[in-house]
């Protein structure tokens, strides 16, 4: 067989069975997509009222928080925006954190609501000193809230919240916390850690397709969002709030997704939130381990769980990866964005992913590396040792 022949054949069945490593839509695992081929009940029915309900409740024990979680039918930004517009008002003055796309994309939130805000610059692929944030908010006592990401998906780093919330809390600055790649991947305790808001999406750690996000507001930060602040409709969470008890919801939700979070949940429940962390832990160790002994470096130098983002071996161009990935293995993984196009790419872990993925991985990576000029073995070694090990 020539190599056309291979990688055309290799094209065919990516198309039917496309291997998602990326981080965000992640793969969707076969109970889910079952759950999603039902016929939708009517959403203005009991028995979607009850579901509803449901949901909602296992999504708020899934935050660990006493407090009140709001579906909202939009992808991860919108549940970001609900946050901005239901907590601030205009006369607020906001700190953002911004290491990465996602850092910005609050900073733009922030921006096209008028927000005055001060911003700490982390360099791509690091966390935030949480000293720098304290001495931040005490050159700024006019401060009312913090908006950070917790895992930066643009650069596979993660920020060290539990820390921040220590620094918040006290204060009484409202801490909202982006956690749309870590959700179901790292522990964020809310009401422990003392975070007031939790955003998330629901095409990553929790496996269904996009289209549905959540916002959850600790008991201590319930009152935040009675208030008069900036203008919103669609996602004025206080019309949810009243509709909430009843199982309604003011506008039509994405139904198929809700019963697809269930089902979602329901895995996470029986494998076990504890495991399915310490298997997301397992998942990014060996990953980093075996592509380390490839060749590939690590981007992150406080790397998240959630995803690997690597440059590749010198001399080898990380599109030229990419692409080998796609056509010859049928892998998708992303690439780098902005200044790191070009330069690294992403490869997403999160959802139902296994020791045989990592396997998988590794196998076309060592291909890729020898077919792009760096030749290298033990990559499967090395995830082996570390998935063991961690
Ligand atoms: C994916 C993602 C988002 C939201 O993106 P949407 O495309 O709106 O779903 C926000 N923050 C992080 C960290 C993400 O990974």
């Amino acid at each position: 067989m020539t190599l056309t022949t291979a990688v055309s054949q290799a094209a065919t069945r990516a198309a039917t069975r496309a291997r998602l490593f990326t981080p965000g839509p992640v793969e969707i695992p076969v109970r889910i997509l079952r759950a999603l081929s039902q016929v939708p009940p009517h959403h203005r029915t009991e028995v979607f009222r009850a579901t509803f309900k449901r949901v909602t409740e296992s999504m708020r024990e899934l935050h660990r928080t006493q407090g009140e979680l709001f579906l909202i039918g939009a992808s991860g930004t919108g549940a970001m925006e609900a946050a901005v517009v239901n907590l601030l008002s205009p006369s607020d003055k906001a700190l953002v954190i911004v290491g990465g796309k996602f850092g910005e994309r609050w900073m733009n939130l922030l921006k096209a609501y008028g927000v005055a805000f001060e911003k700490i610059d982390v360099e791509w692929g690091h966390a935030v000193d949480p000293a720098l944030v304290e001495r931040t908010l005490k050159a700024n006592p006019g401060i009312s809230a913090l908006f950070s990401t917790h895992s930066e998906t643009s650069t596979g780093a993660i920020h060290d919240i539990e820390t921040i919330a220590k620094i918040t809390r006290p204060r009484g600055v409202k801490l909202v916390v982006d956690a749309i790649t870590s959700l179901g991947i790292h522990p964020l305790p809310q009401d422990a850690w003392g975070v007031d808001v939790v955003v998330c999406g629901s095409q990553k750690g929790l496996m269904i397709p996009p289209g549905l996000a959540s916002v959850s507001l600790a008991p201590f930060a319930l009152s935040a969002f009675e208030k008069d602040g900036l203008p919103r409709f669609y996602f004025d969470l206080r019309k949810a709030r009243k509709t909430a008890p009843l199982g309604e919801t003011p506008w039509t939700p994405p139904v198929s997704l809700v019963l697809a979070l269930e089902e979602a949940l329901a895995m996470i429940s029986e494998e076990g939130l504890d495991n399915v962390h310490l298997r997301h832990r397992r998942l990014a160790l060996s990953m980093r381990a075996g592509a380390q002994a490839l060749g590939f470096k690590l981007f992150a130098a406080n790397p998240s769980h959630a995803l690997t983002a690597l440059y590749p071996p010198d001399g080898v161009d990380a599109s030229a990866v990419v692409k080998r990935l796609r056509d010859v293995h049928g892998i998708v993984v992303a690439g780098g964005q902005d200044h790191l196009k070009g330069k690294i790419f992403r490869i997403g872990h999160m959802g139902c992913y296994d020791l045989g993925d990592v396997f998988t991985m590794m196998g076309a990576l060592e291909e890729c590396a020898g077919a792009l000029g760096r030749p290298a073995k033990g990559g499967t070694e090395a995830a082996h040792h570390a998935w063991a090990t961690a």
